[in-house]
């Protein structure tokens, strides 16, 4: 048996995969038996935007291709220094939206709070790649001046916690927020965007399970998975505890060149993650953040496939494909 001065003493797992995560080029290529060959590429672009990839993600590509679509979202890439013009640092236009340091309020009823400034993952094609996240993070850092420009709107009935990702918080953190929401009475929903069920499912314990579920809200966890073998045995058993414990799931996938930019890819991600209890979503074009402009699939292209995959799925595993313009209302739905 473990003693209770020993349980306090060791890391939990999650945090040990955490900071045993790969990160550096190097070790990635090493990691999948890669050619050395694609190294000075990968550290052309690390140099941009460093490596993060936890083992429990890694141990699910092939080795030996480098053109595995898990791969493929991690592996920086020499084109990420090659960047046209009309890819920008902050293409969503966050930085304009921010009310209080990490409170963004761009949509009608709801603000999206940056909750911490990490992920457990660096994903290439990511359009926070370049937020100023030090100093912006309103759960970590700013929750005062954030609670209050909350219950000064009491238009805003939904808050979001997004990131950065929040689940890398510390569950006890994550409830006295919840806690201090409690006491503003307009607020009547709870919102999650976190990558992290999928990438690190380790997180999920027992104690922030028993969050979830102790919630005054009804709770929406909008996961990001972007193919389905993303999905193992060790996240769908997180998801179902989660399902179990009232959250509502959903999935935001981003449509990547190369990696699921095929209405078969997206018909087994929807299929996969609904096995799992988890329902579709969006489906956001590429957000034209520098240094990712080889992921990009156009606007036609993307049509094409929703057409495909309309003849595949039923009407409820079909993704709402998005776009996001800085400065408008919602994210503007494409046909
Ligand atoms: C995407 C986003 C939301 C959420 O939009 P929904 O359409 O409600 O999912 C809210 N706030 C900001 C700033 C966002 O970027
Ligand atoms: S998990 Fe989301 S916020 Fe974090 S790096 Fe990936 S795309 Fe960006």
């Amino acid at each position: 048996m473990v003693s209770r001065t020993q349980a306090h003493s060791q890391p939990l797992p999650w945090r040990q995969e955490l900071r045993q995560a790969i990160n550096s080029p190097r070790d990635l290529l090493a990691a999948l038996d890669l050619p050395p060959d694609l190294l000075p590429g990968a550290q052309s672009g690390h140099e941009l935007f460093r490596v993060r990839a936890p083992w429990p993600f890694v141990q699910r590509m092939r080795k030996g291709d480098p053109h595995d679509p898990l791969l493929r979202q991690v592996l920086p890439l020499e084109l990420e220094t090659k960047n046209p013009g009309h890819f920008l640092a902050d293409p969503v236009g966050d930085l304009s939206s921010r009310q209080t340091p990490g409170l963004l309020h761009k949509y009608q009823g709801r603000v999206l709070l940056i909750a911490g400034g990490a992920c457990a993952i660096n994903c290439r094609y990511c359009f926070r790649r370049e937020y100023p996240y030090a100093g912006n993070s309103a759960v970590s850092d700013h929750f005062a001046s954030a609670l209050r420009y909350i219950a000064e709107h009491n238009d805003v009935h939904e808050v979001i916690l997004s990131g950065g990702d929040p689940l890398l918080l510390a569950t006890a953190r994550l409830r006295e927020f919840t806690d201090a929401l409690l006491a503003i009475p307009h607020i009547r929903r709870l919102r999650l965007h976190s990558r992290i069920p999928i990438v690190l499912p380790s997180r999920i314990t027992d104690n922030f399970v028993a969050w979830i579920k102790e919630l005054a809200w009804p709770v929406t966890l909008v996961l990001h998975g972007n193919h389905a073998n993303e999905v193992d045995e060790a996240v769908i058993q997180g998801l179902n505890r989660l399902r179990q414990a009232g959250a509502i799931l959903l999935n935001q996938a981003v449509l990547l060149r190369g990696i699921n930019d095929h209405a078969t890819h997206q018909a087994a991600l929807a299929e996969t993650l609904f096995d799992a209890g988890v329902l579709p979503y969006y489906l956001h074009l590429l957000d034209q953040v520098r240094g990712s402009a080889h992921f990009e699939v156009s606007a036609s292209e993307a049509s094409a496939l929703m057409q495909q995959l309309r003849r595949q799925l039923p009407g409820y595993l079909v993704p709402r494909l998005v776009r996001e313009e800085a400065g408008a209302p919602y994210k503007i739905p494409l046909l």
